[in-house]
């Protein structure tokens, strides 16, 4: 028997150390260039209002392919060359299998298995999709009082609580199901704590609801489609829902200043997604320019990817504002 967040942390470990999780679904930087390329003009201008550290890291977590830093670094390279010249690469991957095809379209790059073991000094963390992969606890409303959820052969166990979270609400229906992701609330509290004091800046963006709510969204995604969580674990990617009221109230807590979370789709919209996307269908086939044109729709339709995919940024407090981020 194992809790919940215990079996989702094994599981995950080894779906990614050894299967493509790109044959098993499309993140947005697989679907569009515009979005690493929006990512990496939105982290010059925050470079810009950094002051221009020199060096200053440039790092990302969970980088996937590589493509939302390829993305990124070429546009940067073509209208930032003094942030291209300032920066260095540093990517927080566990997959051995991932960090290989990383080196292969990010030469130069330094790989750490967590975020606490970047270097110290000014930083531009960005991170798509990580958080929804990092283990979950569940508690469920029993009886007028919480019982956490065990996997145990394939099925769930409710258990009595040995080490419950304090901010469990006690208000809830019988059978209400509550998650709380640990293990995220405490990267993004030591992460806030290093900006607050060592300056930057990190951008998330993942899929969530804008408030804190019950229920359960703990799902796997195995050869494309909709699998039972608890069965093969290491055959399907897990993830759940992000609360990014709760990361956001860590680091409001240690000091950090946050932006949103605003909705994807807005997001991106102020920072010239149409335009960029108009841009590059110029001079294209119109085949090209349909595709580029669907991509940037499939990120920013509020009833594709563009409402449920949510963008929270937290900064040092001397950073008052961030493009994108309205005021
Ligand atoms: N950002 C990429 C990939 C998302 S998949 C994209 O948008 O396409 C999740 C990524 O996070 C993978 O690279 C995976 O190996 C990595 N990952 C998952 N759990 C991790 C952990 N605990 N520490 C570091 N990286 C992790």
């Amino acid at each position: 028997m194992e809790r919940l967040d215990r079996f989702m942390a094994a599981a995950n470990a080894a779906y990614y150390a050894t299967h493509d999780p790109f044959a098993d679904f499309t993140t947005a930087p697989e679907i569009s260039q515009v979005f690493g390329e929006l990512l990496g003009l939105w982290a010059a201008v925050v470079w810009q209002q950094m002051g221009r550290p020199a060096p200053v890291l440039l790092a990302e977590a969970g980088p996937g392919r590589g493509t939302l830093m390829a993305d990124a670094l070429r546009a940067i390279g073509q209208a930032a060359g003094d942030f291209a010249a300032a920066l260095r690469l540093h990517l927080v991957e566990t997959s051995p299998r991932l960090r290989a095809e990383q080196a292969a379209r990010l030469p130069g790059a330094a790989w750490h298995e967590c975020l606490v073991d970047l270097p110290r000094g000014p930083l531009i963390l960005l991170a798509n999709e990580f958080l929804d992969a990092l283990p979950i606890r569940q508690f469920v409303r029993r009886a007028g009082s919480w019982r956490e959820r065990y996997v145990a052969a394939g099925a769930f166990i409710e258990c009595p609580l040995t080490d419950p979270p304090f901010d469990l609400p006690d208000d809830l229906a019988e059978g209400a199901v509550m998650e709380v992701n640990e293990a995220a609330r405490a990267a993004v509290a030591e992460l806030a704590a290093r900006l607050a004091e060592g300056g930057g800046v990190a951008l998330f963006l993942d899929y969530g609801p804008e408030r804190s709510a019950p229920g359960d969204s703990f799902q796997a995604i195995r050869a494309g489609r909709p699998a039972d969580p608890l069965l093969a674990p290491g055959s399907a990617d897990l993830t759940a829902h992000v609360d990014f009221a709760a990361l956001a109230r860590r680091a409001r807590d240690v000091g950090a200043a946050v932006f949103g979370p605003l909705a994807q789709g807005i997001f991106l919209a102020r920072l010239g997604l149409s335009e960029r996307a108009q841009r590059l269908a110029r001079g294209r086939t119109p085949e090209q320019a349909a595709a580029v044109l669907a991509g940037v729709e499939r990120l920013a339709l509020p009833a594709r990817m563009g409402r449920l995919f949510k963008a929270l940024a937290i900064a040092h407090p001397g950073l008052s504002e961030l493009p994108g981020f309205p005021a």
